[in-house]
Order: structure tokens, then sequence, then C-alpha cells
């Protein structure tokens, strides 16, 4: 029950933002980040409950309540420390988890009023951090003589990578590209998620006394049995990156990309600082972006930033249905994105060049939710219509690649690609390997894939100490 003795404050204090017109023009941060004032004063919003449902909307459990507190005197180390016991990337977390379903949904203020701004808050603290020069690498006990594989260097990865460490076991990341961060390097744009923040965050693994090895795809240069011939064990974090398609006809055109291939060449191959680098991207004039979850909204708004008159989002269901974070909703409407809404596209067509020109889709109504609990589209009798477009991104899901399973035939996987683990540990079907985050799940999130990681980890020492599977 709210107390009331403590004077509600109905609003959110206001972070600073740059203004829509002029950071459509760059790839720097949207949001600013609040200063001290600022957070004491939000961190003073908190009511305090007797009992708290904060906590159990985070799904790594942070006390919430009492990091508010904390802010809320200035102690911003002690803060930043109590975050930490349970979340090891809160300067990711605070920026890019849905804290709306999370959380600060769970918040007491949030039943009438705005609920206290809990990832900015995270945030801030995270970022206080990073410019104090203590940011203390823990202690490791000695070295316990295991040897421990690491396949995939995102956010599921570098937590099992961290939580082994620290247990003085030898861990080895290897990951496929030539930068390490998974999604967090490739997919989120800058603008979301700075780069600096994803490099620290491994920088501080490494201090652990992690090997990293880039380049290195498991599956091709080494398989999972050869591996296990070094390793004691093995964590696969290697997400879900490959993508789906619609299986339209013209999906072939030229100008037509996955939201993968398109953010990886925006982002992790910097089409955006042309001409510095001069990553081959086609920067159209009208981007047609389909789907409504971040992936769209962050390709959405590259699309922008990479001078495109007009980006549009094509979406199956309503505004209340888009999965995507309501601040990204809210910022690409800002920006000019336009959305359209309860449209499912059915053909691409081009010119006599085979490039992308026009999207023919059909309008749509809300009927009976379906099994995502969400309301299924249905298409409305001749509604077809056309949208001139010079680029279309597909962003509508992606899954598991198929690589390492198909080279580990006692691996096993469910029918939609995923590989199958136990909830409470994380062991495979196969001796010595766990898995964790969107290998495991599917496409899910950043704090997700931390917290499987989390549980991974216990058991992978466990494993370690007893030898029992
Ligand atoms: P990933 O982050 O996918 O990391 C997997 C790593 O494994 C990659 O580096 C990959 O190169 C490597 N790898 C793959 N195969 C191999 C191999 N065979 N050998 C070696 N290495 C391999 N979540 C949120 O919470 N909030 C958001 O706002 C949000 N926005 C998103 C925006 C985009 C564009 C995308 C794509 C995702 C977003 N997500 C968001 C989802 C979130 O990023 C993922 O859920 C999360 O990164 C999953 O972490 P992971 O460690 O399981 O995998």
């Amino acid at each position: 029950m709210i107390r009331l003795a403590k004077q509600i404050i109905p609003k959110k204090t206001p972070v600073p933002e740059q203004l829509p017109a002029e950071r459509i023009k760059n790839y720097d941060e949207v949001i600013q980040g609040y200063t001290t004032e600022q957070a004491m004063a939000e961190a003073n919003r908190c009511l305090g409950c007797g009992r708290p449902l904060c906590i159990a909307g985070c799904p790594v459990n942070v006390n919430i309540p009492a990091f508010l507190n904390l802010v809320a005197r200035g102690d911003f180390r002690g803060a930043v420390n109590l975050i930490k016991e349970t979340n090891s990337l809160p300067a990711v977390t605070g920026r890019v988890c849905p804290q709306e379903q999370q959380c600060e949904g769970r918040c007491a203020l949030s039943k009438r009023f705005e609920s206290v701004a809990i990832g900015r808050l995270e945030r801030f603290v995270a970022d206080w951090e990073a410019t104090r020069s203590s940011t203390l690498t823990p202690e490791i006990p000695p070295p316990t003589g295991n040897k421990v594989a690491i396949v995939g260097s995102g956010p599921a990865g570098l937590t099992v990578a961290a939580d082994l460490a620290k247990k003085g076991h030898q861990v080895t990341i290897f990951e496929a590209l030539h930068e390490a961060g998974g999604v967090l390097v490739y997919g989120i744009p800058e603008f979301r998620l700075p780069k600096v923040i994803v490099r620290r965050e491994v920088e501080n693994v490494c201090r652990l006394g992690v090997k990293l090895v880039k380049d290195f795809v498991v599956g091709s240069a080494s398989t999972l049995d050869e591996l296990l011939e070094e390793y004691d064990a093995i964590f696969l974090g290697t997400g879900a990156g490959l993508p789906w398609f619609l299986n339209l006809t013209g999906e072939n055109l030229n100008g037509v990309y996955s939201a993968n291939e398109y953010l990886t060449r925006a982002n992790l191959m910097k089409a955006y600082l042309f001409p510095e680098y001069d990553t081959p991207i086609v920067r159209g004039r009208r981007v047609a972006t389909i789907g409504g979850g971040n992936v769209a909204l962050d390709s959405a708004r590259t699309a922008l930033r990479l001078g495109a008159e007009e980006s549009i989002i094509v979406y199956r269901r309503s505004r209340a249905e888009m999965p995507a974070r309501i601040e990204e909703i809210h910022h690409a409407e800002q920006e000019g994105v336009r959305f359209e809404l309860l449209t499912t596209p059915v053909s691409f067509y081009g010119d006599q060049n085979n490039w992308v020109k026009e999207i023919e889709c059909v309008r749509n109504e809300l009927g009976e939710p379906d099994t995502s609990g969400r309301r299924r589209p249905m298409p409305i009798k001749d509604s077809n219509f056309r949208i001139p477009v010079d680029v279309v991104v597909l962003a509508i899901g992606q899954s598991p690649n198929p690589l390492i399973p198909k080279t580990t035939p006692d691996l096993r996987i469910s029918k939609n690609g995923v590989i199958v683990i136990d909830n409470e540990t994380g062991k495979t079907s196969k001796k010595g390997v766990f898995a964790g985050g969107d290998v495991a799940t599917g496409g899910a999130t950043v704090i997700l894939a931390m917290g499987q990681g989390k549980i991974a980890a216990k058991a992978i020492d466990l494993y370690l100490k007893t030898g029992q599977w």
C-alpha cells in the first residue's frame, strides 16, 4: 500500500536529451543522463514501500529500494557496488532494459503516477563510477587448474566469463567477430548505447584474467568436441544472429536488407562515419523497416541518421502491441519516423535493374489474441496499397545460427532451432556443455541473457568442483 507520509512527486525528473532536429544529424547518444542533483531528486521520489514489488520485476533481482536510498543520500559508490552484486553491466542495462515491463512497471507509483526512473538512476551511478579511477579489480582466488571455454562474447558470455574467473577458473572466450560485445556492439546503435561503454565492460572482464580470442568461429575453426579435449567445460552464448525473412516475392531485390546486415554495416563496420569509413551501404531516400521491436526501431532511426528523407515503420499490429521499448517508440516519433500500423507487406516490386521500388501492403484489423497473448492481425479485404521505397529493412525476428548444432550431433535443439537447456543449470544434452542467453531463448533481452549466464556460471563451478553431471 502507498504510504502517504511522503510527498508524492507525480512525474519523473526530466532527463536532458539532444533535440530531435539536431540528433538525427549525428550518431551521439540521445539521452545525456542526470546531473548529481537531478539523480538525488529522482531517487527521493521512491516511496520506500514496505513490500517492494520492483525487486521481483527485475530479472536479476537488484535490491532497487536500497540502491535508490543510497543515491538519494549521495552515496553513489555504495549504490553502484550494491547493484553490481547481482548485475555486472549496469551502464548497459540502465540504458537498454525494457524497464516499463520490469522494475518500473511494478513500482507502486506507476499505478497512478509516473514510476521512479530506475533505469536512468542505474545508468547514472554506473556512469559516475566510470569517471572515477577507483574501478577496482576484485581479488581473484588462486587458480583451480580448471579450463573453461566460452563461445560468444555477448552479455551472456561476458557474465559467465566474469563469474568463473572470479572463482579462479582459467577462462577463454572465443568470438567469431573482430570485436567483443555481441549485439551490444554490432546491433544496438551508438546513439542508444555508446561503444566506449561496451569496450569498458569487456576490458573489465579481461582484467580478471579472461583470455579473449577474436575472429574464431566455433563449429568451423574448431568443433565443440575438439574444444572439449582441451577444456573441462564449455558455455555456449552464441546468441540468435540468424535473421528471419518473409518469403515474399521480390524479397531478394537489391536494396532489401535484413536488419542484422543493415545494423552491422552501420554500427560495427561504421558506415555512419563516412567518408572516414567507406563501408558500402545503400542510403535510400525512402527507407521502410518491417517490424515493431527494438531491432526495427533501431533500423528506422539509423536510416534517418544515414540521410533518409523518410523513414517508415511498417508493423502488422497497433502501437499498443509493439514489442519495442516505449522510450524508443517515443524517440522515433519525435525524430519523424512515420508509422504505418496495422499493415502487412505482401510483395516487393523492383525496377528494370532489380532495385526495390515499392512495397505492396494490406491493412489489418485486430482479431482475438493469438498464442503470444497479443491480438492477431486480420487482413482487411481489398485494402491493398503501395508504399514507394528505395531501401527495405526486414526486422521481423531472428533465431540461433545452426552452425554449432550441425557440427555437434549430440547437442539437442528444439523445433525452432534454440539449444535445449535445463533452466535451473543451463546444462545442455551434451556432458560438459552449458548454454544460455538468446541461443537458448530465441531473441530476448540483455538482462535475461545475463540472468541465464549467472545461473550457468554457478552450475559450471559446481560441475568443475564435483565432476557430477
Ligand atoms: P549476443 O549478444 O547475440 O552475442 C552472441 C555472440 O556470439 C556474438 O558476438 C556472436 O558473434 C558470437 N558467436 C555466434 N556464433 C559464434 C560461433 N560459432 N563462434 C564464436 N562466436 C560466435 N535487448 C534489450 O534488453 N534492450 C534493447 O533495447 C535491445 N535492443 C536490441 C536491438 C537490436 C538491434 C538487437 C539485434 C537486439 C536487441 N536486444 C535488446 C536484444 C539483446 O541484445 C539480446 O537479447 C542479447 O544481446 C543476447 O545476448 P547473448 O549474449 O545471448 O547473445
